[in-house]
């Protein structure tokens, strides 16, 4: 039966789709070598960690996060491969292109997950399992790469579900998963409840140890509390939230706006960088990498972030937001260079990152790839939109962030950069990613490999 023709709401079906070990596997998906090998995705510097194993590499104790130099201890006989975000970027968007194919409720989290809302399509394609298989088959045909499916009547059903539908590792090798798990509102209870509790949102170590403390192990034993006892133990907010999830109440909407919100680079260096002018150059590639990345998926970004980590882990994050939102590599990287002027960089730094978010589309249907406005301007003070029809606005003067004169392209310039960054696009597009550099980016070998500049003798 398709139709709801029963009294009351329409009933509220969530999908979670999770790609499998998403860029490992996108990786032996285009080179046939490394397939039923092990194949660990990370950085070559000695501080990079793993962004994804296989489920092959998995089963030698290799996970994502873990320094790629244990991972290379655990599973020396691992195919290591640098990662090509580009690439995982373009699967991505098939990825989603298939989700919103059902509807237009698709919630992205990542590059490699998605969350849909098909309460409304039943009656056009299906039952939930078969809107799931479906989904799973065109992933193997069209990208040539596996998801698992959980589906239910809240987001944190479902994506428990996806959980459990995936693949394991083991020492023998993957297990196969399921694929697909439906989990109907009448089975919620006895679905949620064996698990352990750390599988809630927002459950982290410290609340675990305090749940087990109180005897709370599993996800029903924390139902059974009553809710004053876990408000007590996790204070108001966390206890009252936690509680409802444990009885599976889950409010949370799909939100389709929020879809692949943020597009980013992010460098580890193998020694801590010192000297300003190196982190400079830096942070014009990866601003020229993150515009690039941005204008590829005609969108234009409000927000531009900068993260810095220092020696001791000590990580910062600071965000400027223009006036009228931006796409080129000079508004990022000006935005980005006042904000690190406002961070303290005498003991170097570890990491550093470079992020875009506050995403929009940029209305390239009229061939103008920067046509503005998008929607309402974000409030800046003084702030005035760049002139009705033309390309595109320079990036608001950053003195609020910065103490040193911002060079900001203005209005005209504005133009003429997003002209610029189309030149760049095309010839890119055609030669490779390496074709054209920004100039400041030509910095010494010896920097450019993340050492230290010499000593001074
Ligand atoms: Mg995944």
């Amino acid at each position: 039966m398709r139709q709801w023709a029963g009294p009351g709401p329409v009933p509220r079906w969530l999908l979670h789709a999770d790609m499998d070990a998403f860029y490992a596997a996108v990786e032996a998906r285009d080179e046939p070598g490394l397939r039923g090998r092990p194949v660990v995705v990370g950085g070559t510097g000695n501080r990079s960690v793993v962004a994804s194993a296989n489920y092959e590499a998995r089963g030698y104790g290799v996970r994502s996060a873990m320094p790629m130099a244990q991972a290379r201890r655990l599973c020396p006989q691992a195919a290591f491969v640098p990662p090509r975000f580009d690439v995982y970027h373009r699967y991505s968007e098939s990825f989603h292109a298939i989700a919103l194919s059902f509807t237009p409720l698709v919630e992205g989290i990542g590059l490699d997950e998605v969350f849909l809302d098909v309460s409304g399509c039943v009656a056009l394609f299906g039952s939930p399992a078969e809107i799931a298989v479906t989904i799973r088959r065109r992933v193997t045909e069209e990208l040539g790469l596996s998801c698992s499916i959980g589906a239910g009547p809240s987001k944190l059903v479902a994506k428990l579900a996806s959980k459990a539908a995936k693949p394991r590792a083991s020492t023998r090798g993957p297990v196969p998963g399921r694929g697909t798990l439906v989990v109907p509102e009448a089975e919620v209870h006895s679905f949620l409840w064996p698990l352990a509790v750390e599988a809630l949102w927002g459950v982290g170590q410290a609340s675990a140890e305090r749940l087990h403390k109180l005897g709370v192990n599993t996800v029903g034993e924390l139902a059974a509390l009553p809710v004053a006892s876990v408000v007590a133990c996790l204070g108001q907010a966390a206890g009252q939230m936690l509680h409802s999830l444990a009885w599976g109440r889950d409010p949370r909407q799909v939100e389709p706006g929020r879809a692949a919100k943020s597009i980013g680079h992010e460098e580890t260096y193998s020694t801590d960088i010192v000297g300003r002018q190196d982190l400079d150059a830096r942070l014009v590639v990866m601003a020229d990498k993150v515009a690039g990345h941005v204008r590829e998926q005609g969108l234009v970004a409000r927000t531009v972030v900068l993260k810095v980590r220092y020696g001791d882990f000590k990580t910062l994050t600071r965000s400027h937001t223009f006036a009228t939102p931006q796409a080129t590599a000079p508004s990022f990287w000006t935005a980005a260079r006042a904000l690190l002027d406002g961070l303290e960089l005498r003991d170097g730094v570890r990491l550093l990152g470079v992020s875009a978010s506050g995403l929009l589309e940029s209305g390239a249907s009229s061939g103008q790839q920067l046509q503005l406005p998008l929607g309402p301007a974000p409030a800046v003070a003084g702030a005035r939109a760049g002139p009705a029809g033309s390309a595109v606005a320079g990036a608001r003067p950053l003195a609020a962030t910065s103490g040193r004169t911002a060079i900001v392209p203005g209005p005209g310039e504005g133009a003429a950069w997003a002209k610029a960054s189309q030149a760049v696009d095309a010839v890119r597009a055609r030669f490779g990613a390496g074709a054209l550099r920004p100039g400041t980016s030509l910095v010494e070998p010896e920097r450019a490999k993340g050492r230290r500049p010499p000593e001074p003798p």
